[in-house]
């Protein structure tokens, strides 16, 4: 019978992979020496990405004691522009902007402290199951694990090698990091422009700090919905700066590609599961580090329970999922997407302009705030009315006007 080295490889060390071993490890602290994270690159390793994350993923590691010191642009609200008019709120702090060169090393270095083996410079080519466990391959050897879980990101090698394809959402990106302007939103708020009905994304503007300068990460995403015609993002997004009197020429392009989460798509198979960007994160905007940091959380807690018993079927996964804040807060994004990038985007855009206490509530969300009951009620009534007077657009046309 063949002997594995380890009882869980997480394949990855980005924000999802790191959280879920810092919290096995806080649940099951005897794990220690039976869990080890693979990553491909060497601290500190560059991600495109804005960096912005909300209060409520940072709450998942402060949760077990986590701090991560590194230099931050602050944000106290979310502005955007809709083709309708303008929203706005900022009840405080509600969340920060990180450089993830810096954040995912100081969240390695936090693990490694705490006892957590990180193999940097490890790529995982391939993995197989057996009948004891699963075969990783990797570029420095063979390692056999009880289980693997797969928080390698939107290229996910662990997703392929379960034979999935690449999901239902799948979105472009293309950021820069530019000088400041005369014309941009106050520096303590994360804008977002989606202004464009024709456009299935968004242009951003967020404050940024790069090696101790004050930035502005600006960027498009754009959400690839077949039969829709392309659009070249570079083309965009030096539009959307010419606005404000910049040239994209002038900036280093960071493009990169971005997973959504869709409920109806396997994330696990017996031994395997997949977490973070592997499994999908927000398709509407791309937000994804305070998912990943959830992930984790969420599959901690499950596989400090599973591994106990020596149970590696996984079977009940999607279940334990779909039934975490973070598994509904992604199945109601999914179906929003679907909705918002579809017949029902004037809806949407109309009911937060009319009920902006929904949008409030949105922002609080984000931060990790509790959600105001009376604001929630009159969100609620304000949107019913809306959904009432605008039936023929509304997502739930076929209820109100079955006719
Ligand atoms: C341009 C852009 C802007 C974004 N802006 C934001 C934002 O402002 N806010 C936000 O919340 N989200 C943002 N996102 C999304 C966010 O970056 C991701 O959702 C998030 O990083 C997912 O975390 P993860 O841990 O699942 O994966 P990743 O962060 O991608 O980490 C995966 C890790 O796995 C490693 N790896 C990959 N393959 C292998 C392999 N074969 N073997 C070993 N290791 C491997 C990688 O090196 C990496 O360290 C943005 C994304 C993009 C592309």
């Amino acid at each position: 019978m063949a002997r594995n080295d380890h009882d869980l490889v997480i394949v990855g060390g980005g924000p999802a992979g790191l959280s879920l071993a810092l919290h096995l490890l806080h649940w099951t602290p005897r794990i220690r020496t039976r869990v080890v994270v693979l990553e491909k690159a060497r601290y500190p390793r560059e991600k495109y990405c804005a960096g912005a994350v909300g209060g409520r993923g940072e709450a998942s590691l402060a949760r077990i004691g986590v701090q991560i010191r590194v230099p931050s642009a602050p944000a106290h609200g979310i502005s955007v522009r809709l083709p309708q008019g303008e929203l706005a709120a900022s009840p405080g702090a509600i969340g920060r902007v990180v450089r993830r060169i810096e954040y995912d090393h100081a969240l390695a270095r936090v693990a490694q402290e705490r006892g957590i083996k990180i193999e940097e410079g490890t790529r995982v080519l391939g993995l197989q199951r057996d009948a004891e466990g699963v075969r990783v391959e990797t570029d420095r050897g063979e390692i056999r694990a009880s289980a693997v879980v797969g928080a390698d990101g939107v290229g996910s090698v662990v997703r392929k090698g379960m034979g999935l394809g690449r999901g239902l959402w799948h979105a472009q990106v293309l950021e820069v990091d530019t000088p400041r302007t005369a014309q941009d939103p106050p520096r303590s708020m994360l804008h977002f422009d989606l202004s464009d009905p024709r456009f299935d994304g968004y242009f951003w503007d967020f404050p940024t700090v790069v090696e101790g300068e004050e930035l502005v990460c600006r960027g498009v995403y754009r959400l690839v919905i077949p039969g829709r015609k392309p659009q070249d993002l570079e083309e965009l997004l030096a539009r959307y700066l010419e606005r404000v009197g910049l040239d994209l020429r002038d900036s280093k392009k960071k493009r990169y590609a971005e997973r959504g989460f869709a409920p109806q798509e396997p994330c696990w198979a017996p031994r395997i599961l997949l977490i973070g960007e592997a499994a999908g994160v927000d398709p509407i905007t791309g937000e994804g580090i305070a998912q990943a940091l959830l992930y984790g959380e969420v599959a901690a807690k499950f596989l400090a329970e599973r591994m106990a018993r020596r149970d590696f079927s996984f079977v009940d996964w999607p279940d334990a999922l779909a039934s975490s804040p973070l598994g509904l807060d992604m199945r109601i994004r999914h179906e929003i997407c679907a909705r918002y990038f579809g017949p029902a985007r004037a809806f949407y855009e109309e009911a937060f302009l009319e009920a902006p206490e929904a949008f409030s509530l949105g922002v609080d969300y984000f931060a990790g705030r509790p959600l105001r009951r009376l604001a929630q009620l009159s969100a609620g009534l304000r949107m019913a009315i809306l959904a009432w007077r605008r039936r023929s657009l509304s997502p739930l046309r076929p209820w109100l006007n079955p006719a």
